[in-house]
């Protein structure tokens, strides 16, 4: 059977073919994906997996696309997002049980209308709840780790919870098992005044704008911070703010950010990303390590 034919049985005309990942990456970089589909329940998304298993399709799980290099090539598999029932979620005393395809955003403005505190560190970090595990989404105030529970993952062709004991948070990493899809995720708060969260939202908003830049094209931090010193340090200070590869830039407000000036290509941000790590192992002798996550084929050259 065709796999796209294959996927419109399972999903309706949702299943969509050659779709521009650019348009789905904070980013504006990356060719298309060979199939790309929301899944609105547990119930699709056990059965588009088991397909793509049997049809032997790659398949990557999109959140908002605030953290990822799509390929100039694109993407040869399936793409998915968690959208419908992945988007609900409740709150019951100080827990909240969210979908991974919450936004962050759409939490914490929740919360902190209802007095409920402790995600306020997550104020301007965009994205989904699935991709914030994933990556322990966070800043110096605190992560999602932090305040997690319990998740609700697919893995092996079944679902499973994992307590936070089991997900092991660290600095900008969780420890899930190979290809898990989160689900859904229980976070306990912690009862607060109104006022106090919104007051601290506002002033980590102020910080943000003031220390990045907000409001250009880009992916967060490229480099995750090296033991004891901050990426974007070594980056001002190695002489790289402003370095460009086509329209490629190094922010000049946050040297840890890469813009995309307008047209850039991912093998214009690639190669900024090797002449970045090349510069710092010369001067500092301090190997990078890569935060932003990127998919699909992309050699020296980015192609
Ligand atoms: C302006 C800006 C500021 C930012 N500031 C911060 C910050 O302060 N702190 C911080 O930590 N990050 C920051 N980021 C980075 C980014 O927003 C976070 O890492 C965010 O949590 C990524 O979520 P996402 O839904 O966009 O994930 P995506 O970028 O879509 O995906 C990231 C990874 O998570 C995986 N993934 C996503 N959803 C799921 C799921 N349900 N199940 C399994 N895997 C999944 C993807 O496969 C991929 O590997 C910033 C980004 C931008 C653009």
């Amino acid at each position: 059977m065709d796999i796209l034919d294959g996927l419109q049985k399972l999903v309706g005309n949702r299943a969509r073919v050659d779709e521009p990942l650019s348009k789905h990456a904070s980013l504006r970089i990356g060719g298309p994906a060979s199939y790309f589909l929301e899944l609105r329940n547990i119930e699709e998304l056990t059965n588009v997996v088991e397909f793509s298993q049997k049809e032997k399709l790659d398949s990557f799980v999109l959140g908002e696309g605030t953290n990822v290099l799509f390929s100039d090539d694109g993407f040869g598999g399936l793409v998915v997002q968690l959208k419908g029932e992945f988007e609900k979620f409740s709150i019951e005393g100080n827990q909240v049980t969210a979908g991974a395809g919450v936004k962050l955003a759409t939490l914490v403005e929740k919360l902190a209308k209802r007095g409920l505190a402790g995600l306020e560190f997550a104020s301007g970090i965009p994205g989904s709840l699935g991709g914030a595990i994933v990556i322990n989404a966070g800043t110096k105030m605190g992560s999602i780790g932090d305040v997690t529970r319990e998740i609700k993952i697919f893995s092996d062709g079944r679902v499973k919870i994992l307590n936070r004991k089991e997900i092991n948070f660290s600095y900008r990493h969780c420890e899930l098992p190979d290809k898990a899809i989160v689900l859904e995720v229980k976070l306990g708060l912690k009862n607060g005044k109104k006022n106090d969260i919104i007051n601290k939202i506002k002033e980590s908003l102020k910080q943000r704008k003031k220390n990045q830049p907000v409001s250009t094209l880009n992916a967060g931090c490229v480099f995750r911070n090296p033991e004891a010193c901050e990426a974007g340090k070594l980056i001002e200070t190695a002489g790289l703010k402003g370095a460009r590869f086509g329209d490629a830039e190094v922010s000049k407000k946050h040297a840890n950010f890469i813009i995309n000036c307008g047209k850039a290509k991912a093998k214009d941000v690639y190669n900024l990303v090797e002449k970045i790590r090349k510069t710092v192992k010369e001067k500092f002798d301090i190997n990078l390590e890569l935060e932003l996550k990127i998919v699909g084929e992309m050699d020296e050259r980015g192609t």
